[in-house]
This record gives structure tokens, C-alpha cells and sequence, in this order.
């Protein structure tokens, strides 16, 4: 018999309103739970999965070291990998900081104190490893998140539409 897909959700710097955006899918969140198995989600549940993933899903950006060797290890236990939301994919309104010298945003941020704080320039989830799909957008239009979804659960290549906006 076939096994139900284990799916796990993770999340680095962000707001999380991509997450929020797949809690309130509502109905078709619901009909979707009956063909995965969601094995982490932090904002649901606080259960942990110490197996291999047949998809990670990951929202927010690579803003620390503990964050980039985390991006390692999901991709080191996924069989496909998912980063959703602008932050996620290209570093969204995180990136905003690599437009000014590192120090300095320490500076403005804690002061005298920076030194304490070091800051690391924003990164993608894919300046780190291999990502196999992308869902844009800040937040993700949830209609498109179940499209690419889908095509990721059924093994398809999901290409985005050249009107998309906002991928870069
Ligand atoms: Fe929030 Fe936008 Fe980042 Fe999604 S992409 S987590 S909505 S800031």
C-alpha cells in the first residue's frame, strides 16, 4: 500500500503570514490533511519528526548561522524541498539589511551593544541549498501554494507563470 506523504512546515525569519495564509485555506486545507501526513508544523502542533520528510516546506530567511545549518538539515532529511513566501525565497523585506554595511545595522539596531549581536547579511533558503519548488509572494497567494503543492506531492515540475510577480 502506498504511504501518505510525511509533509513538514518550518519557518526561519519572518512574520509568518505565509503560514497563516495555508492555516486559513479552511476546506481545502482539510481535504488536503487527508492525503499528506503533516509531521511538524510549530504553529500547530509541538510534536517532533526525527525520520526522512517526503517534503519540507520552508518559510522566512537565513539570517543566522543556527538558521543556515537547520536549512542543511532539512535538506540533508528531505526527499523534496519547498521554500514559500518572499522571505523564504529571496530574502523578502529581510533583505532589506544588505543594502547597508553589516556593523552599521548592528549599530542602529542595539547600539552601543552591536558587538554582542553580530549580523549576518539575509540570505534565501536557496543561497543555502537545492530547492526543488518555489511558491512567491508576500504574502503566498494560497491558491498558488496548492497548486505547487500538488504538483510536488504528484512528483510534477511546477513552473511559474511568466505574469508572476514579485519572484525577484
Ligand atoms: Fe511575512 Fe511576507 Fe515573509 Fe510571508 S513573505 S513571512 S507574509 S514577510
Amino acid at each position: 500500500m502506498k504511504q501518505t506523504p510525511k509533509v513538514a512546515f518550518f519557518d526561519l525569519a519572518c512574520c509568518e503570514g505565509c503560514q497563516l495564509q495555508v492555516a486559513n485555506l479552511g476546506e481545502e486545507l482539510l481535504d488536503l490533511l487527508g492525503h499528506i501526513e503533516v509531521v511538524e508544523f510549530r504553529e500547530i502542533m509541538s510534536e517532533k519528526w526525527d525520520g526522512e520528510y517526503d517534503l519540507a516546506i520552508i518559510e522566512g530567511s537565513v539570517t543566522n548561522e543556527e538558521a543556515e545549518e537547520k536549512v542543511r538539515e532539512i535538506r540533508r532529511r528531505s526527499k523534496m524541498l519547498m521554500s514559500y513566501g518572499a522571505c523564504a525565497v529571496n530574502g523578502g523585506i529581510n533583505g532589506i539589511k544588505n543594502k547597508t554595511p553589516m556593523e552599521e545595522n548592528g549599530r542602529i539596531v542595539y547600539g552601543d551593544r552591536f558587538k554582542d549581536y553580530p549580523s549576518m547579511p539575509t540570505r534565501a533558503v536557496g543561497d543555502i541549498v537545492e530547492v526543488d519548488y518555489i511558491v512567491p509572494g508576500c504574502p503566498i497567494y494560497p491558491p498558488e501554494f496548492l497548486k505547487v503543492l500538488k504538483s510536488a506531492l504528484a512528483g510534477l515540475e511546477y513552473i511559474i507563470p511568466d505574469h508572476a510577480v514579485c519572484v525577484e
